[in-house]
């Protein structure tokens, strides 16, 4: 594959990176700033005057008016947890400046906690993602395919496949033919029932979508959105069809980093790793960017001890 500008683009170095978010007081700061971009804002009373207290380590906000007092992180994805903030930071910084994600056990390692302690967080930090992911649909021309995941083994190995993962890959097409920005979801199967309902959440109505002749993609004109099939056979030739070539690049992708990263996903935890590479793929061009938009929506996401248990949508 030719070199191009993201192979190139540096990211954030390390000792950027600890210049930045290296000490709870800087981590701290951050978050405040991010939070409260106009300034402390009562989370009961929307009033604006208030007072620190410090308890111990934790640094409280007490409103004036209604005397609550809150934390920064109070009610939202970064709360109850007994993790330093610079951990959460350095758990955003290798999630997201990785191009091949960050297993919890390797996560576990940077941040000398357990492997246990490194799962939740990546795993609350993938849910962020999740949500985040959800809330923008492809549109203009997009290449579609369909793919397996898991197991020992991903990637596209014949419908059907046993003990695997079925999601569908989408990525839209700039005007000189470069990829934009890609969707990854997990299908209960690929049924018509089910490619409906990924174009509903994935497409916006009006994208023109090129797939193979498999019978369940004309399902998406049922989302509003144009279809061409494109012929394509089977074996090498099909992969090197121009009219699919950034989705196979993707796929492949994909699959280098699940082989490289992870021994083996389970079924359940699928769409948290495809929200991951999404994520970063998505903002690929913002690497140094990209820790605080994670940290920003986290902390305008709600905790979710319980919820990170809920299985990403899944589109039966
Ligand atoms: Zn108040």
């Amino acid at each position: 594959m030719a070199r191009n500008k993201v192979q190139f683009q540096k990211g954030m170095s390390e000792a950027q990176f600890d210049g930045l978010y290296g000490s709870e007081a800087l981590c701290h700061a951050a978050l405040v700033q991010w939070r409260w971009p106009e300034g402390f804002e009562c989370p009961d009373c929307e009033s604006h005057a208030h007072c620190i207290v410090k308890r111990g380590t934790r640094v409280l906000y007490q409103c004036n008016a209604c005397r609550k007092q809150t934390s920064v992180t109070a009610g939202t994805i970064f709360a109850s947890s007994k993790l330093p903030l610079r951990l959460w930071f350095k758990a955003m910084y290798l999630l997201t400046q990785s191009k091949k994600g960050v297993s919890s056990i390797e996560l576990g390692r940077r941040l000398g906690v357990t492997q246990t302690t490194a799962w939740t967080l990546k795993h609350k930090l993938s849910q962020v993602m999740i949500e985040r992911n959800a809330t923008k649909r492809l549109k203009g021309g997009v290449q579609l395919d369909d793919a397996y995941i898991g197991g020992v083994r991903s990637g596209k190995s014949g419908r059907g496949a046993a003990g695997k993962t079925p999601f569908v890959a989408a990525v839209s097409i700039t005007s000189d033919g470069k990829p934009d920005r890609i969707v990854l979801r997990r299908v209960a199967r690929f049924s018509k029932i089910a490619i409906a309902g990924f174009a509903r959440a994935a497409l916006e109505a009006g994208a023109h979508a090129v797939s193979d002749g498999f019978p369940s993609f004309p399902a998406i004109t049922e989302a509003g959105c144009i279809h061409t099939p494109i012929k394509t056979g089977s074996g090498p030739k099909a992969a090197k069809n121009p009219r699919f070539k950034w989705v196979n690049t993707i796929l492949g992708n994909i699959k280098a980093a699940m082989v490289g990263t992870y021994r083996a996903v389970r079924a359940k935890h699928v769409p948290r790793y495809l929200a991951e590479f999404e994520y970063r793929f998505n903002r690929r061009y913002r690497l140094e960017a990209m820790i605080g938009r994670l940290a920003y929506v986290s902390l305008r996401t709600a905790p979710m001890p319980y919820r990170l248990l809920k299985l990403a949508d899944v589109y039966a």
